[in-house]
């Protein structure tokens, strides 16, 4: 998710891009409302957090012509005005949602994702990028890195995910070792190396899949494969 964040204030952009970036979100900050809105013209971003008070040009008109060019564009309002009719202003102006700062940073994510689902629910997925797919009673949500089982979320860690999504994307073929290496080769972060890491990444997801009507298939030699559990038991 590409994140563009307008924000003249030093610190709290700082501190702010640390936890979006740590939340999962690839964040632009500018401090000025002018690149802001040349930027979000011009460049492909998901949503934006726009502060209403920025120099070269206020947030509010920032707002109002990105609204004007790109009227389902999401964007959230930072503001530190708190009263009725600034906040009538703003929505007016197009703005999605909007906080009042001092605010804490789950609600600003929580809210943040709020408008994700609603936009990309509003969008078409493009070609080739399902919003999310069902196996069994496996939902997955490749965007936003999410699967659930029956409607309960599944912990998955990032190599974990990216192996599912894998198997999920050659379904009923067999997935290879090296290809589970090389998804898993930009990953990073998580401690690997042991030459059984696959069979324990393996063996932890298939524990986590336990009711979803999928099983992981151990091809002997060749790699894995994900197949409903009907068709193991034929
Ligand atoms: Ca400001």
């Amino acid at each position: 998710m590409r994140l563009l964040l307008a924000e003249d204030d030093a610190l709290l952009a700082d501190a702010l891009s640390a936890q979006l970036r740590q939340a999962g979100f690839e964040v632009e900050h500018v401090e000025n409302g002018a690149v802001a809105e040349y930027l979000l013209l011009k460049q492909p971003f998901d949503l934006a957090i726009l502060d209403l008070g920025l120099p070269m040009l206020d947030g509010l008109s920032v707002l109002k012509r990105v609204h004007a060019a790109k009227p389902q564009f999401p964007v959230l309002v930072l503001t530190a005005l708190d009263d009725l009719e600034s906040r009538v202003t703003t929505l007016n102006a197009g703005a999605d949602d909007y906080l009042t700062k001092p605010f804490d940073f789950p609600e600003l994510e929580a809210r943040l994702r709020v408008l994700l689902r609603r936009s990309q629910a509003a969008q078409p997925a493009p070609a080739g990028v399902a919003a999310s797919s069902t196996l069994g009673r496996l939902v997955l949500e490749p965007q936003a890195r999410r699967a659930s089982v029956a409607g309960e979320p599944l912990e998955l860690s990032p190599r974990e995910w990216t192996l599912l999504e894998l198997l999920s994307t050659q379904r009923d073929q067999v997935v290879t070792k090296e290809q589970i290496n090389q998804a898993w080769s930009g990953e990073g972060g998580e401690a690997g190396g042991a030459g059984n890491s696959i069979e324990v990444y393996i063996h932890r997801l298939r524990r986590k899949l336990e009711g979803s009507g999928l099983n992981i298939r151990t091809v002997r030699g060749l790699g894995y494969l994900l197949e409903t559990s009907e068709a193991a038991r034929g």
